[in-house]
């Protein structure tokens, strides 16, 4: 390489990561928002994040990162395939994105998802949509703008949001893989509900005291390899995942004292996110190949680790005993497969961070047909809990008696997050594809996880997914690693051999 590329590259990368840097303040910030702050903190955070938001902003879009990505797009002696190669592609993409935002939409957006995700903490507790109503209007509004701003070619505007989570896949793409998930997945969701089979529910809900919960999560998360030496577990209104930076990452989880599943099965989800965080490479850090794919990449690393290993038999042929030993009361008389079955109860319910494998997607459906004509204009926010309840009876079966089972459960459009929620169910679908495939280089991953053995698997994904970060798009990634291209089937291949099983189905 000529030294003249080799010095305008090092100058973008010194760029690029400064705006990751910056970026990475606002998310510890936006961790302790969501974690420790009073609630007399709220406005002035908002201007914090606004300001920072803004800066990174700033950053991304200057100048000068537009006349350094010319002048090696030009250079005749970048490698193709390389990680330059991919770091330019994607730097690219983000700053043609940024650029065509103007800041003062950029900070408005900051401020106003920072003060709306604190009315929907207060609407959700109150069960009192109207009180959220005008900061669900105001995100609409502003993300209405971003997909104007940015632009969507032949496609609808909806596109424009979902690029920025799901690079090269537009609404129509999602359609045709959700289609073919509703016909295969409906009908076996009708098939459990004829079997009759019911589990025994209440092996969950009987009393597990919190400090238990957490130190059996904790241990749980750290078995499957989440690193606490490089992060840490706090308590949150809703679990998410933060990765500040190389050595700090952030998971969140709550806990019910009467619900074991939710604090357990959520911080093995989260755990799951954490591990791709924390085996990204350091050494390219603040570039794109140092940053996690897409989302629905991230999404496929917590599911495996939540579903696809942690609601196994073979997980919990190795990890009942010690449930047996740290809640006595609640499961010393239990058998393993009776609590098994209660663990993949397959039943449609409200809340979807605690619905099981099978029926959460129904809800990601409901979402996305619901987001596409908020978005295009065809849905007012107000008509949001009506829209809500008819797809809730649709696609479930039932109905929410308050909004805060419904339209307010999530945090997502509180924080402006539209164009998200698809990528959970993409992401169920690549872990299924992404497990098959470690399944045939590895071995029996079941007799694994029975021994407690999960250091195979993590370090398969570390090699293939985790360390690669951005350097091909999240289709090209999976179709490279399984030798596919992206399909519901290995998702409905093992509902239907799990389900099958355990409702004789
Ligand atoms: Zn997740």
């Amino acid at each position: 390489m000529s030294h003249t590329t080799s010095q305008a590259y090092s100058q973008l990368m010194s760029e690029t990561r400064e705006a990751a840097l910056l970026e990475s303040c606002g998310a510890v910030l936006g961790w302790d928002e969501q974690t420790y702050m009073p609630v007399g903190g709220a406005e002035h955070r908002s201007n914090q994040l606004a300001l920072l938001a803004g800066l990174a902003h700033e950053k991304a879009t200057s100048p000068r990162v537009g006349e350094l990505l010319q002048q090696l797009e030009a250079a005749r002696d970048v490698e193709p395939d390389s990680v330059m190669a991919a770091n330019l592609r994607e730097i690219r993409r983000d700053y043609d994105r940024a650029t065509r935002l103007p800041k003062r939409l950029v900070e408005e957006l900051s401020k106003t998802t920072s003060l709306s995700q604190q009315a929907w903490v207060a609407a959700r507790k109150q069960r009192d949509f109207p009180q959220f109503l005008p900061w669900l209007d105001k995100v609409t509004k502003l993300k209405r703008e971003v997909a104007q701003a940015i632009g969507y070619g032949q496609g609808v505007p909806y596109d424009a949001l979902l690029e920025e989570y799901e690079p090269g896949m537009t609404a129509a793409d999602v359609t045709t893989l959700f289609d073919a998930l509703k016909a295969d997945l409906v009908p076996l969701i009708a098939k459990v509900k004829e079997s009759g089979r019911v589990p025994r529910r209440e092996i969950l809900t009987r009393r597990y005291p919190i400090p238990a919960q957490q130190q059996f999560s904790i241990a749980a998360a750290e078995a499957i390899g989440f690193n606490f030496q490089q992060g840490r577990l706090d308590v949150a209104h809703h679990p998410f995942c933060s990765g500040f930076g190389p050595g700090d990452c952030r998971l969140t989880t709550r806990y019910n004292e009467h619900h074991f599943p939710g604090a357990f099965f959520g911080t093995l989800h989260e755990a799951g996110h954490g591990m791709y965080e924390q085996g990204l490479d350091p050494a390219l850090w603040g570039s794109p190949a140092g940053r996690a794919c897409s989302l629905a990449i991230h999404e496929s690393q917590s599911r495996m680790w939540e579903n696809l290993v942690g609601r196994s038999r073979a997980f919990w042929k190795w990890l009942y005993p010690r449930a047996q030993e740290t809640f006595p009361e609640a499961l010393g008389q239990t058998p393993l497969d009776e609590f098994y079955f209660a663990i993949n109860d397959v039943q449609p319910s409200f809340i979807r961070v605690e619905a099981d494998e099978a029926t959460y997607n129904l809800h990601i459906l409901l979402r996305f047909d619901m987001e596409r004509p908020l978005i295009a204009g065809d849905l007012a926010p107000a008509d949001v809990p009506g829209m809500w309840n008819e797809l809730s009876q649709k696609y479930l079966g039932i109905q929410p008696a308050h909004d805060s089972d419904g339209c307010l459960q999530d945090i997502h459009w509180s924080a402006g997050l539209v164009g998200y929620f698809p990528t959970y169910s993409l992401g169920n679908m690549v872990a299924s594809q992404l497990f098959e495939a470690a399944h045939r280089d590895l071995g029996d991953l079941s007799s694994q996880f029975a021994r407690g053995e999960f250091q195979p698997l993590h370090q398969w994904l570390t090699t293939k997914v985790h360390r690669e970060g951005r350097r091909y798009p999240a289709l090209k990634l999976v179709e490279r690693v399984t030798g596919e291209p992206l399909s519901h089937r290995p998702l409905i291949r093992h509902l239907q051999h799990k389900l099958g099983t355990l409702y004789g189905i």
